[in-house]
């Protein structure tokens, strides 16, 4: 029922040149891929280019970060806007890095997330617990409220239009991946908030993606949980042949 997802996220690495490369050596081994949903986040400024490029494949092209509005004086920033206008589909929002170094709060992911829905791009919302709250037994109340801000006054049919990413704090760029049960317990949590909000038929279509040291050699485990529905690759996702080969484990 829920075709998986695997998505890229190359934080602030790869010039456009870079990107190309990549792609050039990537596209043609996913030519005939159907078995799950490609997504790749580049930096802004290879955004413009890796949507041409893959114009006409199966991978879909997205942004790591936006603003809500459509203009105004905010230095810096882009708007939904401004991704539809060069063909952008999909947008991180609320990842850790910019919640951590860019100040992002609950309350602007909501923003976010009724932009990004309003302008049809597909919405991949970031949530997770850092290692203190794990520790002190808050990683379903951390969990609860991200998702309960997130989708505040969302209303209309969104049935297969939301992604959600479970991402562990602790988990991104450490090398400590969660446990299949860990994370798939976690997913449960956010499947179960989501059905709150916006009941249990668009909590069932909703993916629902683990993110945090995804490798070729752990993603298997974890996709072999029933909640996790696809990976958000930071790091291996920065090497084509690595990249090829967590798609290719997560649906063997
Ligand atoms: C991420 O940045 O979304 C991420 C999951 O990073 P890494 O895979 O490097 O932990």
């Amino acid at each position: 029922m829920r075709k998986p997802m695997i998505a890229a996220n190359w934080k602030m690495y790869k010039t456009p040149k870079e990107s190309l490369a990549f792609l050039d050596e990537f596209l043609p081994q996913v030519e005939s891929h159907t078995a799950s949903e490609i997504a790749i986040f580049p930096t802004m400024s290879s955004l413009g280019y890796v949507i041409e490029a893959t114009r006409g494949t199966c991978v879909t092209a997205g942004a790591q970060t936006m603003h809500w509005l459509n203009e105004g004086p905010y230095t810096g920033q882009t708007s939904p806007t401004m991704l539809e206008s060069i063909g952008c589909t999909a947008v991180l929002i609320g990842h850790s890095e910019r919640r951590i170094y860019a100040h992002e709060t609950d309350d602007m992911v909501n923003l976010k997330l009724k932009a990004a829905l309003d302008h049809d791009l597909i919405p991949i919302v970031c949530v997770g617990e850092t290692f203190d709250k794990r520790e002190a037994g808050l990683t379903e109340a951390v969990l609860r409220w991200q998702v309960a801000v997130a989708l505040n006054g969302i209303q209309g049919d969104l049935c297969g239009k939301l992604v959600i990413a479970y991402e562990p704090v602790w988990a991104i760029g450490t090398g400590s991946v969660a446990t299949p049960r860990q994370a798939n317990e976690a997913h449960a949590i956010i499947r179960h908030e989501v059905a709150v909000h916006l009941g249990q038929r668009c909590s069932q279509s909703t993916r629902i993606l683990y993110g945090g040291s995804v490798k070729p050699d752990n993603v298997a485990n974890l996709m072999a949980e029933p909640e996790i529905d696809g990976a958000l690759v930071g790091g291996a996702s920065l090497q084509p042949r690595s990249f090829l080969d967590i798609i290719r484990n997560a649906t063997a």
